[in-house]
């Protein structure tokens, strides 16, 4: 749908028939105008000819059911991935994309692999949460959490993201708490520095992946452009501004980051109050293997030791290739 569209047909209404429409889109979650019965036949009609809310999509539930992945097709035909996770504590993460593709290419992501397409628009990505927003109300159940963990670079495509983010935190509307959403960069330095300015209290975590820049150079690209203290200095000013706490986020790749020096090296570069590292699990795209669990936990225990801040994330749908870095969206 076009946002602008969709503002422009709500000029000539009273003023409370766009709450009463955002009310039907996005708290009982119609799938199509047709049923928003409050608003007159007519704007339906031109609401359903001109600002279409139907989603075309493919569904894959993983063996365990606690993810799930869908593919959406956009209005020009090209697809986007994203993946809901249903946490055992009840909690419904929806990982979203921000763009088709991606144009940085690191070494570790499928995504990067498929080249970039385009970005989204804000409404491709506020359809990705109102597909999953859907699907669970046939459960009675809602979404709680929104990462862009996704398909793409959200501070590549920065204004869209925050538009979506400002959409699906209007209270009028989704109405999600902001704390509940988490941008993830590999650390577009203008992107931490607008968002330090912003008045959203959203989380923020940072695609770290190595402790040197030698080692981080060689699996993202980006580095060379962005390299680790550049992105460390944006984030003590990120943090001198909001106060907030900032995630690190490091895959484990074995044999290639993984050993007591590099968390040495790691732990000395984030032993600063309000970072905390996440430790990922490497998820098969082809290339690396993913480190042994002894080395993990032993990894883990030096930054402890330290005095680091850690946290393991778990991993979610591996099986239908939905876990973070396997988002390629094939044609199927
Ligand atoms: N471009 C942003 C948003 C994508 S987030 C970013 O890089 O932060 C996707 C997260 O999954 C990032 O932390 C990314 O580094 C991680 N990731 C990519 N490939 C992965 C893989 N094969 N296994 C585990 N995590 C991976």
């Amino acid at each position: 749908m076009d946002l602008i569209q969709f503002q422009k047909l709500f000029k000539k209404e009273p003023k409370y028939r766009l709450g009463q429409a955002k009310k039907a889109l996005f708290q009982d979650l119609i799938q199509n105008w047709q049923t928003a019965k409050v608003l007159p036949l007519s704007l339906r009609e031109e609401l359903n000819k001109e600002c279409s809310i139907e989603i075309s999509e493919k569904t894959f539930i993983s063996k365990d059911k606690n993810t799930v992945k869908a593919l959406l097709t956009l209005e020009d035909g090209l697809k986007v991935e994203t993946v809901l996770m249903r946490h055992k504590d009840k909690r419904n993460t929806v990982c979203v994309s921000s763009q088709v593709g991606c144009p940085l290419d690191c070494s570790f992501c499928a995504t990067g692999k498929m080249g970039f397409k385009r970005s989204l628009e804000a409404w491709e990505i506020v359809e990705q949460v109102l597909f999953f927003a859907r699907y669970l109300k046939k459960i009675k159940e809602r979404i709680t959490n929104i990462v862009f963990m996704g398909m793409g670079e959200p501070f590549l495509n920065y204004q869209n993201v925050i538009e979506a983010i400002k959409i699906l935190n209007d209270k009028e509307g989704f109405n999600l708490g902001a704390r509940h959403f988490s941008i993830s960069t590999v650390g577009i330095v203008e992107g931490i520095e607008e968002l330090a300015k912003e008045k959203l209290q959203i989380n923020l975590a940072i695609s770290l992946h190595a402790p040197n820049d030698e080692l981080r150079s060689k699996l993202m690209p980006i580095n060379k452009k962005y390299p680790i203290k550049k992105i460390l200095n944006a984030i003590d000013d990120y943090i001198e501004k909001t106060r907030r706490r900032v995630m690190f986020e490091y895959i484990m790749i074995r044999d290639l980051n993984d050993s007591e020096e590099e968390a040495k090296t790691l732990a000395r570069l984030m032993k600063k109050p309000l970072y905390f590292v996440n430790l990922i699990s490497y998820n098969p795209t082809g290339i690396f293997k993913p480190s042994l669990s002894s080395r993990i936990k032993k990894f883990k225990e030096i930054l402890e030791k330290e005095g680091v801040a850690v946290t393991q994330r778990y991993r979610f749908g591996e099986d239908i290739e939905a876990a973070c870095g396997q988002l390629v969206a094939k044609p199927r």
